[in-house]
Order: structure tokens, then sequence, then C-alpha cells
């Protein structure tokens, strides 16, 4: 079985940022991408948002600088899936693509959320043409315009508030007669102005070529479809933490997200830490992600430190 100091899941910029601080510090971390080498970044058109770049960058373009500078320090970077851990036992032991075992004396876990979609073609199609499921991250491109906003639930709330303050009109697409989310995030909704909400309404299509022109909807109880000449459309029907080999094994909170020690990356597993996205889902931004994952190197390290300092007592 191969033996690894470092184990980092996920090659965000959380497991990026692992890495480099991991790499630095020669602990000679083993990156495993999973399928979406860079993440959530590798779908988004330009970041506006991540400091030290202040013409923006390219989300892709970004994972690639992130990628390099883990690999300048000796981030042995795999393209791979774990697909089983088993943490019962010390040292933690992880399966790569159901096939390679690795035995590790920490892990790190970065294998972020994915955003959820309604689904339709026109959807994907002009994701990062006007299709978004971050209103944080691309309404800026949106300013002075109308826009669509889908969801009912918190984060939709948070997001329709937003977008009011940049775009001349939000739509906010409900698809029950009620919302989901808290009262207080609701109110503040239904007393903005420019942010009008269509009740029982459900998305038909996207429409653009390019990028989007307008959105079809239609009104669940009375039929009637209206067009919405909107430039952005926003997706925030929620986010799915990638934690499906964890279940069970590791502490999660009700809606799958890891559960992490306040103020560090400590997981409720010893040697196991977790950062970005798949422990966060109030910020979900790069950059704290990227702070998360030098929390979580920085936390490998000393938890290394101790461990072998255990080892010399005994010994
Ligand atoms: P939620 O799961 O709470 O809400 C998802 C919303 O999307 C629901 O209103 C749901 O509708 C709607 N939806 C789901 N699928 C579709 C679909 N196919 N078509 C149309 N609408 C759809 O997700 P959130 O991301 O809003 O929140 C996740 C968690 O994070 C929650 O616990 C929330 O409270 C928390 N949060 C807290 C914040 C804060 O306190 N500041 C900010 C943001 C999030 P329906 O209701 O009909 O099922």
């Amino acid at each position: 079985m191969e033996k690894i100091k470092v184990l980092i899941i996920g090659s965000g910029p959380a497991g990026y940022t692992a890495a480099i601080y991991a790499a630095r510090a020669e602990l000679k971390p083993v990156m495993y991408t999973g399928i979406q080498p860079g993440g959530q970044l590798m779908i988004t058109t330009e970041v506006e948002n991540y400091p030290g770049y202040p013409e923006g960058i390219m989300g892709p373009a970004m994972m690639d600088n992130f990628r390099a500078q883990a690999e300048r320090f000796g981030t042995d970077i795999r393209y791979g899936l774990a697909t089983e851990v088993d943490f019962s036992s010390y040292p933690l032991k992880v399966t790569i693509d159901e096939e390679h075992q690795v035995e590790a004396e920490s892990v790190i876990i970065a294998t972020g959320a994915s955003a959820k979609w309604l689904g339709l073609e026109s959807e994907q199609r002009l994701n990062g043409f006007g299709v978004s499921a971050c209103a944080v991250c691309d309404g800026f491109f949106f300013r002075g315009q109308d826009v669509a906003i889908v969801g009912a639930g918190d984060t939709a709330c948070e997001e329709a508030t937003y977008l009011s303050k940049l775009c001349k009109k939000v739509y906010m697409i409900v698809r029950r007669e009620e919302m989901r989310a808290s009262k207080a995030m609701q109110s503040r909704v239904l007393n903005t102005p420019n942010i009008e909400v269509l009740w029982n309404t459900e998305t038909k299509e996207i429409l653009g070529d390019k990028g989007v022109e307008a959105a079809m909807v239609i009104n669940r109880t009375t039929g009637v479809e209206r067009k919405l000449d909107v430039t952005g459309f926003f997706v925030a029907i929620g986010h799915q933490p990638n934690t499906d080999i964890f279940k069970g094994k590791m502490q999660m909170d009700e809606n799958g997200y890891l559960i992490t020690v306040p103020g560090s990356s400590k997981t409720n597993i010893e040697g196991v830490f977790a950062c970005g996205d798949v422990q966060d889902h109030v910020y979900r931004q790069a950059v704290t992600a990227a702070g998360t994952g030098c929390m979580a190197a920085l936390d490998a390290e000393r938890f290394l430190v101790m461990k072998e300092h255990e080892h010399d007592v005994i010994a």
C-alpha cells in the first residue's frame, strides 16, 4: 500500500492552497484532483474579486496559476477520484478510483460543493455566458441591467437583494406560492422596490445564442407564459457538498457539509482536516476557500509534528 504523509483530496482554491503550504513545509503532499480538476472556477468566466488581480482573471486561468504554484514547490498532482475512505483506524486509508489504496498520515478534504441546476439544456449552454450560480461572483457584470434569479431559500433572497443594488430590475422566480427562506430575508426581498417576485412560476427556457437575451417562464396555476427581457439569469436553488464518500464516517450537518471545530480545519477524525466549500455553506468564495486551505495545511503540519513527538516519547 502506498504511504503518503499529506493526502489532499480535491483541486479547487482550497486544495491548491493547502498544497502550496504543505509542499513549502516539505511535507511532500499528494493531491488527487477529482473529476473536475480546478473545481467550480473552471466553469466561471471572469473573476474580478480575487485580490491580487486588479484587471480580473478568467476562472480557468486562475486555477492554472494555482496549479503551477503548487507544482513549483513539488506537489505530486494526480488525476483521480477518491472513491472510499476508512478512517476507523490510523493511519487513514483512502481508495482512489476504486483500486489504488493509499495510507495517509493526514488527509485534507477539499472536495468542494456543486451548485444545483434546473436541468435545462439552455442553462448549461449559456453557463458562464449570462447564466450563473453565484450572484456575488457575477452580479457586477450585469449592473444597470435586468436580471432573473430562481430559488426561494435564504441564498436566493440574499442574492436577489445583492443584485437589486446593482441591477435595474430583478425578477425572482419562485416555484411555489411561498418561500422557504427565513421571514427576515423574505421581508427584505418583498420590501425592495426593484425586485418583482413571480410566485408559482417555473422557467421553461433561457433564450439567447451567445449570451442570455430573455427567459420564458410559465405560471404553474394559470398556465400563462411570460417572456422576461433579462441579460443575466441566476440559479440559486441550493448547493450539494461533495461528501457522499464520507457519509456515516465523519460528522456532517443535516445538509451534508462537514463539521469543523470553529476557528480551525479540524474534523471529528484525528488527522483529517476539511477546507473550502465542503465545510462552508455561508461564504463560498474562492478567497475564503483559499484561506481555509492554508489553515488545513498548517493544522496538518502541527498534527504531524505532534504525532512524531508522541512517537519519539513512546520509542
Ligand atoms: P435551500 O435548500 O434552503 O433552498 C433552495 C430553494 O430552491 C428552495 O426554495 C427550493 O424551492 C428552490 N428550488 C429547489 N429546486 C428547484 C427547482 N428545480 N426549481 C425552482 N426552485 C427550486 O438552499 P439555500 O442555498 O437557499 O440555503 C442552504 C442553507 O444555507 C440553508 O440552511 C440556509 O438557511 C443557509 N443559508 C443561510 C444564510 C444566512 O443565514 N445568511 C444565507 C444563505 C444560506 P422549494 O422551497 O419549493 O423546495
